[in-house]
């Protein structure tokens, strides 16, 4: 049950709702899944053989709103990952104040193992196979792990084609020119930096020179890592599914590191290359390569996990060395792990809190697709800064409140803003 993520999502969903006395058919209602969608599809792949691909979309509520979630392409994606996503995604949504419900997908494949045309080809396959329930008033994919703005864009055009006209609004994170907004690729990390420092604040700590670790280095542990090295955190580790590396004194330039894992493929890569990158030279820096689980367990004031769920568990939670913890990923904590860092005194910034920026600037985009607008990004920073510090200022005021954890009081703010709407709305 512990690392099975839907199981550990209807518990913290439970936990909380009773404590607040909820509406039990409300309660039900948020336990349950409003539709589940499983397509098998066939390919035929370049080399003319055929692979069938499995492939989900699960909409967990929208009493808010249209159901909001990304698309995830990964080999390990199951229907209980996406139905704990979708749920997540209900409660983020709620959390950042948006108007959508919870909805999430994927499929089940290594998109790393397709060419350019096969990626292409499944993409539209899925898009055919969804287009009768998704819409820009219905269900709003977006990028995830694995997923990226030309994605999106195969989405929109097949999905003009099935109903015969342009709707930019059926997914967001799409490329600027083709309905994307601005901003939205740096979204979720800028708004974990953004979380981040409000809690900070809140606490009274200082931020400045505090270290940083970060496991993860794609969308969104890239910007992440970028964004809080300017706010004057000092990033030490950084790392992918191949390791990472791990600079004491801390790395300069986020810049040089994204440029030699693109070169070399991978984060630890920067050391192996000879001259490709300027960190090569591990002597003059004192860093060292590392593994992808040891990034957790280093010496540092914070951690950021930003890659897969599960990845703090009763295994390493007590190996961790960090007072706080910014859950940039979706359910990186298990909830054996969780009680054990609450014992430790570690503060953990909730990931429907922290990576909530991605959702913030998609409903951004489309708010723009459908009312015709184009915003600039000074303007959707400034949205999202204040989205983010609003949240987190509501999040912390509910667990001196109730005298309950940062993920807690996030559920609270949540499940208080989806019984309103669900009141107003049955009234
Ligand atoms: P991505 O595919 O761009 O990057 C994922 C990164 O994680 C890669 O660097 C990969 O190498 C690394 N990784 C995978 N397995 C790992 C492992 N076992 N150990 C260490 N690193 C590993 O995905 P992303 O969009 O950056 O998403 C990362 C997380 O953030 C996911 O949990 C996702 O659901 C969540 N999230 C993403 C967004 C968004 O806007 N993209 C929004 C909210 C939440």
């Amino acid at each position: 049950m512990d690392n099975n993520p839907w199981e550990r999502a209807k518990s913290q969903l439970k936990e909380v709702a009773t404590r607040l006395s909820l509406d039990e058919l409300l309660i039900s209602k948020l336990l349950s899944l409003d539709r589940v969608i499983e397509v098998l599809m066939p390919m035929k792949m370049d080399d003319g053989e055929v692979t069938v691909f499995q492939g989900f979309r699960v909409q967990h509520n929208n009493i808010r709103g249209p159901y909001k979630g990304g698309l995830r392409y990964h080999p390990n994606v199951d229907m209980n990952e996406v139905k704990a996503l979708a749920l997540w995604m209900t409660m983020k949504n709620a959390v950042i104040d948006v108007p959508f419900g919870g909805g999430k997908g994927g499929i089940n494949v290594d998109p790393k193992k397709l060419s350019e045309k096969e990626l292409e080809n499944l993409t539209k396959e899925f898009t055919k196979k969804l287009s009768p329930v998704i819409g820009p008033n219905l269900d709003i994919p977006a990028p995830d792990v694995n997923t990226n703005s030309k994605i999106m864009e195969w989405i929109v055009e097949e999905y003009g084609k099935v109903k015969g006209h342009e709707e930019l609004g059926v997914v967001t994170g799409k490329p600027i020119g083709k309905g994307g907004c601005q901003g939205r690729t740096e979204a979720t990390g800028l708004g974990g930096s953004y979380a981040l420092q409000a809690i900070l604040k809140k606490r009274n700590i200082q931020s400045k020179d505090m270290t940083v670790a970060v496991q993860g280095f794609g969308n969104v542990g890239v910007f992440v890592a970028k964004y809080l090295h300017e706010a004057g955190f000092k990033i030490v580790a950084l790392s992918d599914s191949k390791g990472g590396i791990y600079v004491p004194e801390g790395i300069k330039d986020i810049e040089v590191v994204e440029k030699c894992k693109r070169d070399s493929g991978y984060v630890a890569g920067c050391y192996c290359v000879g001259s490709v990158c300027d960190l090569s030279n591990r002597e003059q820096l004192g860093g060292k390569t590392i593994s992808s689980l040891d990034v957790l367990e280093l010496p540092v004031d914070i951690i950021v996990p930003a890659a897969l769920e599960n990845s703090i568990t009763q295994e390493n939670a007590d190996k961790i060395k960090a007072k706080i913890i910014l859950e940039m990923a979706n359910g990186p904590t298990t909830l054996k792990a969780d009680k054990i860092l609450s014992e430790k005194g570690v503060l953990v910034i909730p990931d429907i809190l922290a990576n909530s920026g991605g959702v913030a600037v998609s409903y951004f985009e489309w708010y723009q697709n459908i009312h015709n607008e184009k915003w600039t990004k000074e303007e959707v920073f400034k949205k999202l800064k204040e989205k983010m510090e609003l949240s987190a200022e509501d999040i912390y005021k509910t667990s001196l409140e109730y005298k309950v954890s940062l993920r807690e009081a996030a559920y609270i703010v949540a499940l208080r803003r989806i019984e309103k709407e669900d009141k107003s709305s049955t009234n």
